[in-house]
């Protein structure tokens, strides 16, 4: 089959996809915005987190519930191409997790079928824990 837009607009429109400011991160960015705390993006750190507390050295990922298959919504396919994937995925997640750990920062992970207000809240427990500590 061939492609009703041409490529350059293709290779846009698939970027535009995996695009820094999905949804679930601007509602999550947004929410711990409201409850006064201050987060950043984490372009410039291994695995880019999607948001950061700089001050804290706290790094979020906010991660789909398909792609990294989440302990509610990720059925694992039978097909052993998907499950090759998902595999890549999660021990791809656990090395990004390992280098931040050891350049001294701590970690959480959002499921984006998570309320943003709750998982807001529960970054921010972490990071009053982290400053306590
Ligand atoms: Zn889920």
């Amino acid at each position: 089959m061939t492609d009703r837009v041409d490529k350059a607009t293709r290779s846009r429109i698939m970027r535009a996809n995996k695009s820094k400011d999905t949804k679930p991160e601007v509602a999550v960015r947004r929410a711990l915005h409201e409850i006064g705390v201050r987060c950043h993006r984490g372009d410039h750190l291994p695995g880019k987190p999607d948001i950061v507390l700089r001050r804290d050295r706290l790094a979020v990922f906010v991660h789909g519930c398909f792609w990294h298959q989440c302990p509610v919504h990720g059925k694992l396919p039978k097909d052993e191409g998907w499950v090759k994937k998902f595999d890549a995925n999660r021990r791809r997640d656990e090395r990004v997790r390992r280098q931040l750990r050891r350049l001294g920062w701590a970690t959480a992970v959002v499921w984006e079928h998570e309320d943003p207000m709750s998982a807001a809240a529960r970054i921010s427990r972490r990071m009053w824990r982290i400053r306590r500590a």
